[in-house]
């Protein structure tokens, strides 16, 4: 696989203003049925992203999302650091085989979501991060196989992640932290399906801007 079209920099650096920006927000939703560290975890995963993030602009893209990998294994800490972590590892490992089209690009972020399933052994409806990157995926996938153009695809990647995110809020947890609470978690969204949001839509927006 060659060079992405848009620099990792780029990406990291606007993923974390975009997360900055809502830090009020999601240390709240942590706070109201998780243990309140998910806004820590993943600054600290992304401050260390950052700082090797010139580093990660030289690389091939499977090398670089190997690298991310590994780092957020080791850096970011809490379910979300080794779900976010085994994520990247795959998605090097599948990125070597696939054109950086939107196609090979759909591909691999769907077998990095099949890694957070197999690793969290979690599916869609149990109140996390998968009910965001589940339906996203697939919404990526199924708009590449059709030849949708990418803007349009990555409009509706967007779509799919924010209503995913959405449906957390009425669900019961079965998986993770809130999974203790009962029906005590329902009323509130998972803060890893709002984070997850959160950085594809703000991901989708750079790449949309960049390729205009
Ligand atoms: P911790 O739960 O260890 O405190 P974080 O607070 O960083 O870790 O991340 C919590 C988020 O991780 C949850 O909001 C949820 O989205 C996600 N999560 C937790 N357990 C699982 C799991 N088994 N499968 C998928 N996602 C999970
Ligand atoms: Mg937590």
């Amino acid at each position: 696989m060659s060079e992405p079209a848009i620099p990792l920099s780029q990406l990291i650096k606007n993923v974390h203003q975009c997360i900055n920006a809502h830090a009020e927000e999601v240390a709240e939703l942590d706070a109201a049925i998780g243990d309140g560290d998910h806004l820590n975890n993943l600054q600290r995963g992304l401050a260390t992203l950052e700082s090797m993030s010139a580093e990660l602009d030289q690389m091939p893209i499977s090398d670089a999302f190997s690298k991310i990998g590994m780092s957020l294994m080791s850096t970011m800490g809490g379910a979300s650091g080794s779900l976010f972590g085994s994520m990247f590892v795959t998605m090097g490992k599948t990125a070597k085989d696939q054109p950086v089209t939107v196609t090979g690009l759909s591909e691999v972020f769907v077998s990095g979501v099949e890694s957070i399933k197999a690793r969290g052994k979690a599916d869609i409806g149990e109140k996390t991060m998968l009910d965001t990157l589940i339906p996203a995926s697939q919404s990526l996938q199924q708009d590449a196989a059709n030849g949708v153009p990418l803007e349009t695809s990555l409009t509706h990647m967007q779509q799919a992640a924010i209503t995913g995110m959405e449906s957390t809020k009425d669900m019961l947890a079965t998986k993770g932290r809130a999974s203790f609470l009962g029906e005590r978690a329902r009323g509130h969204i998972d803060a890893g399906a709002r984070t997850s949001q959160l950085m594809l839509c703000a991901i989708a927006d750079e790449v949309i801007k960049y390729n205009n």
